[in-house]
């Protein structure tokens, strides 16, 4: 490990993550994401009227509508992204999100059981309408021991991972 001259404001490098914890709580930056989300669906909502209405040329409004439309599904991704980090993937002292890494994980154990599976859509074809089909699931869990990047807080929790297996 190459030792660097450590800054004082320290950063992940996931661009939306640093960002929401430049927030004093990264709550805030959840609001706001969430905000333009609403805003921008309401906007994208009330241009159905002028576009319909809209006599000549509508290269305009198009465009309008085309960025209304960006925004809104990035604002969405973030919204989603920051609420996850929010609710699962923060560190219990410093509050900020994604910045807990694993250090340590061990598996505790693993158990199958039956369950459904969405059939692939290239199998659907084949097998006509069904959308499911039942297979074996193998679920996995362990114990993870994760230090904060940020504030260097340690914690532990357990997480359980599942596949399918046959
Ligand atoms: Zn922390």
């Amino acid at each position: 490990m190459v030792k660097k001259k450590k800054k004082n404001k320290k950063i992940l490098g996931i661009w939306f993550a640093d960002w929401a914890n430049s927030f004093e709580d990264p709550r805030s930056a959840y609001y706001i994401t969430l905000a333009i989300s609403i805003v921008s669906f309401i906007l994208l909502f009330s241009m159905v009227g002028p576009v319909n209405n809209a006599t000549g040329s509508k290269t305009g409004l198009v465009t309008l509508v085309w960025i209304i439309i960006i925004t809104f599904f990035f604002s969405l991704f973030l919204t989603l992204k920051i609420h996850s980090g929010i609710s699962t993937h923060h560190c219990p002292k410093c509050k900020r999100i994604y910045a807990g890494e694993i250090y340590k994980q061990t598996h505790l154990g693993s158990r199958q059981r039956t369950a459904e599976f969405r059939v692939k859509e290239k199998e659907k074809v084949e097998t006509g309408k069904k959308k499911f089909e039942t297979g074996v699931e193998q679920i996995d869990t362990y114990h993870n021991k994760t230090k904060c990047k940020l504030c260097n807080h340690k914690w532990e929790y357990n997480s359980a991972k599942s596949t399918r297996v046959a």
